[in-house]
């Protein structure tokens, strides 16, 4: 596991004012994440996405399936199950190294992460290796598997005990001779696959960053020995790329990071993360790991199968070397949430105030709603004609409808969920038929034909840039 570093108070913000406090209030108050259970007064670390956080994550989700396998004629899909064979995880090597150095306080029972510590010493001026919450005395540190139990079928012994997946790879792993067999697939190709994982996590402030349920978006590019390092400045580069041109991300907070030897998980060769700066700092986003044939010849000693490849070309056979894109989907939501904050100040408002508009610059691909349907009054059949346009521009985007309050207070909900478009009908379009077509990020305002709406605004999003 990589170390966490500088960890900031949740108040600090980035130059747009995104700071952690603001972000989880938002999502709290515009329905994108909510505290999971919350009327029993919440389950630590645990959120639930809410109708915008859903559309979010689920846009995140495909705008990363399209890349990787719609977008690459040699990566195919998988979705395989959360609940595996025990002895995949003690070939993957998770049950004996999955684990962090985890101390107890004597006294008030709280668990640290060893390497954690430090930090929290110098946060609070202790010198003396004490308990950073009580002062009291800390136990050696001891290694605590991070993996979740649990148990399948009627006994509760330890042959029925499971594990909840730790990361998504696994699956792909232990599929690759059912890919190979029953798919057209040539070396190199990628196996692609979105789901959820589980770590019995300690550390697990910072809102959606860290948590012990989560979903991940991971590839596994399968090459011939030898073209590994190729292999692997390509998907460096290509998921960077990913960030910057189509999930929006500004390219001056993210950066490469590679690990150096102590941060070198027991499977990797080469490994280099993909940070993004946070408000508490500089931190992983998805990791690029070189994991030579460990994982297949490992599996293969376990379940006593042959696990290799036949190269049709040359009629070799071998194991294959592998290449794995890991990313977060939860995390990148986070991502895309702290990137596309902004406060700005747009006027004065009627006391004399600095006016200040909350808006979310998410790239339309990603945005919960597209296009936003407001009709300037509910009477004289305004409400009527604006339903009529919404139903229509439904069939192809994610629409939303509303009529309730000023106009300029409905543009104003619409940027801070980054609706990117608003379309608002008025007298004028029962004579015309033209409507107003709002900006989100420049606030402009053209007038054009209700016929080819939804074209226009497709055009829009394909050729879209972020200021
Ligand atoms: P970290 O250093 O943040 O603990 P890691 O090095 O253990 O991460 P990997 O095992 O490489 O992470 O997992 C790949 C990706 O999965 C990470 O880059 C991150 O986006 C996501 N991820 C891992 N652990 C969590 C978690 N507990 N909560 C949310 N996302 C996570």
């Amino acid at each position: 596991m990589a170390k966490e570093k500088i960890v900031k108070s949740n108040t600090v913000s980035n130059e747009h004012g995104a700071s952690m406090d603001r972000i989880v209030s938002l999502c709290k108050s515009r329905g994108l994440v909510y505290p999971s259970s919350e009327i029993y007064g919440g389950l630590s670390a645990t959120w639930d996405y809410g109708p915008l956080g859903v559309e979010l994550k689920n846009n995140i989700q495909e705008a990363w399936w399209k890349e990787m396998v719609r977008r690459h004629d040699n990566i195919v899909g998988l979705d395989a199950a959360i609940m595996m064979h025990p002895r995949t995880w003690e070939a993957s090597g998770h049950v004996e190294n999955f684990s962090d150095p985890l101390v107890d306080c004597k006294k008030c029972k709280t668990r640290f992460r060893e390497d954690h510590l430090q930090e929290k010493w110098t946060e609070k001026n202790i010198t003396d290796g004490s308990c950073p919450e009580c002062g009291g005395e800390l136990t050696e540190a001891r290694q605590f598997n991070l993996m979740f139990t649990t148990h399948m079928g009627s006994v509760v012994d330890s042959g029925s005990l499971i594990y909840l997946r730790p990361e998504t790879a696994q699956g792909i792993f232990v599929n690759f001779k059912n890919v190979v067999d029953t798919s057209r697939v040539k070396i190199p190709f990628g196996i692609a696959q979105v789901g959820k994982a589980f770590r019995n996590e300690i550390t697990t402030k910072n809102f959606i960053f860290r948590t012990c349920e989560f979903e991940q978006m991971e590839m596994q590019y399968f090459v011939k020995p030898g073209t590994d390092e190729e292999a692997f400045e390509e998907w460096k580069a290509k998921r960077m790329a990913w960030y910057v041109e189509r999930l929006g991300i500004k390219p001056d907070r993210l950066r490469f990071h590679e690990h150096d030897h102590k941060e070198l998980a027991h499977y990797a060769k080469v490994a280099f993360d993909i940070e993004y700066e946070y408000p508490f700092g500089w931190q992983e986003l998805e990791g690029i790991h070189s994991r030579t044939d460990y994982d297949l010849k490992r599996h293969g000693e376990f379940s006593g199968k042959e696990i290799n490849y036949l190269d049709p070309v040359d009629n070799t056979r071998f194991i294959p070397y592998v290449i794995e894109t890991s990313a977060g989907l939860t995390r990148s939501v986070l991502v895309a949430l702290m990137d596309a904050y902004h406060e700005e100040k747009i006027g004065i408002d009627k006391n004399g105030k600095d006016d200040i508009r909350t808006v979310l610059h998410l790239h339309p691909d990603i945005a919960p709603v597209k296009v936003a349907v407001l009709p300037l009054v509910k009477k004289d059949g305004l409400a009527e004609l604006a339903q009529k346009l919404e139903k229509k521009l439904r069939e192809d985007l994610a629409t939303f409808y509303d009529q309730g309050g000023a106009i300029g207070r409905r543009y104003r909900r619409m940027d801070e969920v980054g609706t990117p478009f608003c379309v608002t009908i008025d007298y004028d379009t029962k004579e015309d038929h033209t409507v107003t077509l709002r900006f989100r990020d420049s606030m402009e305002q053209i007038r054009i034909p209700m016929e080819g709406l939804a074209d226009r605004i497709r055009k829009e999003i394909r050729s879209y840039k972020r200021i």
